[in-house]
Formats: structure tokens, C-alpha cells, sequence
């Protein structure tokens, strides 16, 4: 494929396994095994079985009514916030457990911020009954409380990072300490298109069945399969490679990758990556992040925590740097406000990160005919809190 990866690794300047030399039998052994049995028929079975049975897919593509009104085009919801568990993580945790399983490992590890990721990992450790452990970051713990009782409930062993800020990045450190302490016996599932080659390929893969389904369902309830644009949220980027992903080839697809401005692009409180970083190695392969002068990563701020990532996906680094993707911010205070107009206008409570994509909207301007399909990541249940606070609900 045009814009997938090649067979080092790399999407143009971007990519790799910059690993450290403990974890390479781990890393090798995922290289030379992924495609085998992602291509293998009986995996392709229980994934699609599950995938249908198990997370309710295909995810329909709902044609919004009211915002199709007020924004003068056709406006599509892929909904990924129906799936269980709220939103596209479940599709990816699906895909790496029964890769893990067929790999012969006994127990899955993660590295979870908000929680979601950890959930649908837990989730689908349940239901397969292999051993899960998940690091999360202390304070990150004490902040996303009842995700934490979820993984618990669903029998996964929360163990707290107490080190550095007490967040992702050094949650993330503690699992590769994991997995570099049981190379054998382990798989880390690394929730998003971001970490070392074959990670970026892989979850890409798994997520790009979102796409997959909204052309069939577009070309159903449009007679058209391309839509003048697709757009998406972007932390890491693997909702945005999932919806992108079937119509990177298609040129005259307009791609809008939408990041987090948090309190201004300037502020210094913001995770807009492409707008503020520079190339640069984070988790394991180069790519596009925010970093000081002498190369340290800067902690990044978004209201969403989804969003609250220093650096983007390698492919996502690739189709920016390319100009094949537009990669734009929005605020809290605009996600927030469309968050609320999503709500009343057509009765869907979005995740906070989803509602930077929708945000965006405010800014584009559309013929009368322009078909427009926004990936709708997740469900806004464990914003609640967060949406009450600032409007005083
Ligand atoms: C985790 C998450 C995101 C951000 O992750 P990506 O890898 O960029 O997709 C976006 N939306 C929701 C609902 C999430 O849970």
C-alpha cells in the first residue's frame, strides 16, 4: 500500500524499533509472526465472530440529522462509541489477545492513562482467561477511580507507577520493564498506532475495519463510496489510521486529523503535536513529538485524556509531513461546547475526545452535497464528571 509500511519498518522518515537491546527477541518475534497469523483463516474467523457477537460490529454509520442542518452537508457518525466497552479500543484489544494466544503466551500486560484502554484489555482477558496485569500511574489511578474498580471487577491486577510524573509515560516504563523481565511468557498490548514497527502496522490493522465498514455503508446509503472527507480525533492516532485507513489511496478523500489544542495551541498547557513538536524517538520509534531543545519530551496537557499524548503515530508523522492528511487543534473550551451541541442536537453524549473532532466542524465550510464521515471514538459516560463541573449542571 502507497502510504503503509514498508518492509524495515518505516513510513518514509518515520518509524521503526528503536528498542533497547533487551527487548529485541520480544520485538523480533511479533515482527516475523504478525502477518502470518493476522492472515491465517482461523484467526480471521474468531475475529470477525467476535468482532460481530461480542463488541455488536458492524458499528452503524448514522447519518446526523440535525447536524447535517446545521453544518450544510451530509454529515455521517461512525458510531465506535456503541462497541462494547464505549469505544475502538475493544477492536485492537481483540485482535493482540488472539495474536498473544497463538504466540503461545500466558499472560498480557498494558500500559493504561485514562483507563479505556486498560478496560477493554481487562475485558477481553476476561473473557479468554489468560492472566492481565495493567500499569497505570498513580495519580492517574487516584484521577480515572472507577476505571480502576472496572479493571478490577473484570479480574485484571492494577499496579500503580509511582515513579516521574506518576502518569502514562512512566506507567509505560514500568510495562516495558515487564515484558523485558518475561520475554517468554508475555505479550504487551500497546493500545495505540504509536511504539515500535510492527505495533504501528498492527493496531492499524486491527482498527481499520472502521474504515472497512463505512465505505460499504456509505456506497449503501449514498450510492457513493467516497465521502468528500473523513475526519477523526487524534491522540496517538488509532481511531483516526482505523478511519482513514481504506481511503488513504482514494486521493480526493480529504483526511482532518484533529489534536488537542488543550488551553491554547501557545499556552503551554496543549498536545497539539504537529504544531509544536519536532522529529524526534518516543516509545520506541521516530516520529513527530513535543520536546524541549535538548531533546527532552514535554508533558503535554489536554482536558481528555485520551488526548493528552506528546507525540502522534509514525504514519500519522508520514501523512502530515507528506500533506496527505490535514492535521489541525482544537481547545477544551471548543470541544467542550461541542460536546454539549452534539448532546441536545442529536442526543449522543460524546467522549471528550471525540469532541474535538466534531469541534472542528465549526471551522470547515461545505457545498450543500459534500458527504462528511466523522469517526465517533467513544461514548462520553466517563466524562460526565467533567462535563457537569464546567457547565455547572
Ligand atoms: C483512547 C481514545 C482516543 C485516543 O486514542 P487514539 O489512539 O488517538 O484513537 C480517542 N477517543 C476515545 C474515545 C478514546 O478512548
Amino acid at each position: 500500500m502507497k502510504y503503509g509500511v514498508n518492509d524495515k519498518g518505516y513510513y518514509g522518515d518515520f518509524g521503526g524499533a528503536y528498542i533497547p537491546e533487551m527487548l529485541y527477541p520480544n520485538v523480533e518475534e511479533l515482527r516475523e509472526q504478525y502477518l502470518k497469523i493476522i492472515h491465517d483463516a482461523d484467526f480471521i474467523a474468531e475475529f470477525d465472530q467476535l468482532l460481530k457477537d461480542y463488541v455488536g460490529r458492524p458499528s452503524p454509520l448514522y447519518r446526523a440529522k440535525r447536524f447535517s442542518e446545521k453544518y450544510g452537508a451530509n454529515i455521517f457518525f461512525k458510531r465506535e462509541d456503541l462497541n462494547h466497552t464505549g469505544s475502538h479500543k475493544i477492536n485492537n484489544a481483540i485482535g493482540q489477545i488472539l495474536l498473544a494466544i497463538r504466540l503461545g503466551k500466558k499472560r498480557i500486560i498494558a500500559e493504561t492513562g485514562a483507563g479505556q484502554h486498560g478496560v477493554a484489555t481487562a475485558t477481553v482477558c476476561a473473557l479468554k482467561g489468560i492472566e492481565c496485569v495493567v500499569y497505570m500511574g498513580e495519580v492517574d489511578m487516584e484521577r480515572q477511580a472507577p476505571n480502576v474498580s472496572r479493571m478490577k471487577m473484570l479480574g485484571a491486577k492494577v499496579v500503580p507507577a509511582k515513579s516521574g510524573s506518576k502518569t502514562l509515560k512512566d506507567a509505560t516504563n514500568e510495562a516495558l520493564r515487564d515484558w523485558i523481565g518475561n520475554p517468554v511468557d508475555t505479550h504487551y498490548i500497546i493500545g495505540s498506532v504509536v511504539g515500535p514497527y510492527p505495533y504501528p502496522d498492527m493496531v492499524a490493522r486491527f482498527q481499520s475495519i472502521i474504515s472497512l465498514e463505512a465505505k460499504k455503508q456509505l456506497l449503501e446509503q449514498t450510492g457513493k463510496e467516497l465521502p468528500e472527507y473523513v475526519m477523526a480525533c487524534v491522540g496517538g492516532g488509532s481511531n483516526a489510521m482505523g478511519m482513514f485507513y481504506h481511503f488513504l489511496n482514494d486521493e480526493k478523500v480529504n483526511l482532518v486529523a484533529v489534536e488537542a489544542a488543550g488551553k491554547g495551541v501557545d499556552s503551554g498547557h496543549s498536545a497539539a503535536t504537529t504544531f509544536l513538536g519536532r522529529e524526534g524517538v518516543l516509545h520506541g520509534s521516530r516520529t513527530i513529538l513535543m520536546q524541549t531543545d535538548d531533546g527532552q519530551v514535554v508533558e503535554p496537557y489536554s482536558i481528555s485524556a485520551g488526548l493528552d499524548y506528546p507525540g502522534i503515530g509514525p504514519q500519522h508523522a508520514h501523512l502530515y509531513k507528506i500533506n496527505r492528511a490535514q492535521y489541525v487543534s482544537i481547545t477544551d473550551d471548543e470541544a467542550l461546547q461541542a460536546g454539549l451541541l452534539c448532546s441536545q442536537l442529536e442526543g449522543i453524549i460524546p467522549a471528550i475526545e471525540t469532541a474535538h473532532a466534531l469541534a472542528y466542524l465549526e471551522k470547515m465550510t461545505f457545498k450543500p452535497d459534500d458527504n462528511v464521515v466523522i469517526c465517533l471514538s467513544g461514548r462520553g459516560d466517563k466524562d460526565l464528571d467533567t462535563y457537569i463541573k464546567y457547565f455547572n449542571f
